[in-house]
């Protein structure tokens, strides 16, 4: 047993941290297309309060970090703050989530300053639809952006491609192909009910058990593959003779809440021990005393759900919980 051991007997290593909750992009299935009320700057966790707040966790077993935001890349000096967690002795891994739009020219500075990989959200191959799915950007900056990412060495680079019913389940064959022919890992993911009004989530929600499908009738031999640095959730398979992988995330058709071994600190300085329920504990008022940082995540163990219910709420059915009203963007996907 471990300190960051839930009443599950699970045990947690790895903090995902979100940086801001503001975007250069509107993605459909995260953000509204205007009228975001972003959190005010001056409630935003400093850089200072974020260090402290993993050197707390490093103390209790944390060794893996992600940063991710909304965009993390729009927050200035992210490279100072990477340096910064990576001179942290216990961490052994710090990964950036990001849209790629900003990511070409950070590459080299964020690989210097210790980070170790990327992922990289990418929804669609074809520059119009991108306009339709994020609403802002260019897919050729974030195409310039995985290029970037290749040559500063961040790599293994893995394409987080959100899959939805009727917008774009129609290039499932084309990522296929793109983890055949490219040293890439796309992950397709279950387009989940976080914080939304309910949206048209149902209406684009599509089980992965979809993407099986196409790689059959595409004439692909599919295996299972090892787990890729920092894998998580991701179920891997490889395309037998290509040179890439995909990955699937399935969060809602196939739920892997036993394997859980995260927590989420949120822009605005609140432990979410689950992305889906309503819990979260403000660290502000633990900020400069150790002794109450730690009790902190002592707590968030306690607090722990067993699971999410996002088939349940598929299925129309109770929720035994209160689940967020926050956005992905707010928690840090
Ligand atoms: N802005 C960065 C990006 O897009 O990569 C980092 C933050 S974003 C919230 C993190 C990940 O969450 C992205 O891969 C995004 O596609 C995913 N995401 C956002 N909303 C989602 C939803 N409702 N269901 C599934 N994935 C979602
Ligand atoms: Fe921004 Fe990422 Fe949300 Fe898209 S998914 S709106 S890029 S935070």
């Amino acid at each position: 047993m471990t300190a960051l051991t839930d009443r599950f007997g699970r045990v947690h290593n790895y903090l995902r941290i979100s940086v801001t909750d503001r975007c250069n992009l509107r993605c459909l299935y995260c953000m509204p297309e205007e009228g975001v009320a972003f959190a005010d700057a001056s409630t935003l966790l400093s850089y200072d309060q974020i260090v402290e707040v993993v050197e707390a966790g490093a103390e209790l077993g944390i060794t893996r970090l992600r940063i991710t935001g909304g965009e993390p890349l729009v927050r200035p000096g992210l490279p100072e703050l990477i340096g910064r967690l990576s001179a942290i002795s216990a961490i052994e891994d710090i990964a950036l989530t990001t849209n790629g739009m900003l990511l070409a020219p950070h590459a080299e500075a964020l690989k210097a300053a210790g980070l170790t990989r990327v992922n990289i959200s990418l929804d669609t191959l074809d520059a119009s639809r991108f306009r339709l799915i994020a609403r802002r950007g260019e897919l050729k900056r974030v195409l310039e952006g995985v290029e970037a990412a290749a040559a500063a060495g961040l790599t293994p680079i893995k394409l987080n491609c959100v899959l939805l019913k009727g917008i774009n389940e129609d290039e499932i064959a084309a990522f296929l192909r793109l983890a055949y022919e490219q040293p890439l890992h796309v992950r397709f993911i279950e387009y989940m009910p976080i914080g939304h009004a309910d949206d048209n989530w149902k209406k684009h929600y599509l089980p992965l058990a979809r993407v099986h499908e196409i790689a059959a009738e595409q004439g692909y031999k599919t295996e299972p593959g090892e787990a890729i640095s920092g894998n998580g959730p991701s179920e891997n398979w490889r395309l037998v003779g290509g040179v890439g992988s995909f990955g699937l995330i399935h969060p809602v058709s196939d739920q892997f809440c036993s394997q859980c071994n995260r927590l989420r600190l949120t822009a605005d300085g609140y432990i979410k021990p689950c992305l889906y329920w309503v819990d979260e504990l403000d660290v502000r008022p633990a900020l400069g005393d150790r002794a109450s940082m730690l009790e902190l995540y002592s707590r968030a163990m306690d607090l722990k759900p067993e699971s999410h219910e996002m088939a349940a709420k598929l299925a129309d059915g109770a929720q035994s919980h209160i689940p967020t009203s926050r956005r992905m963007s707010q928690i840090g996907g």
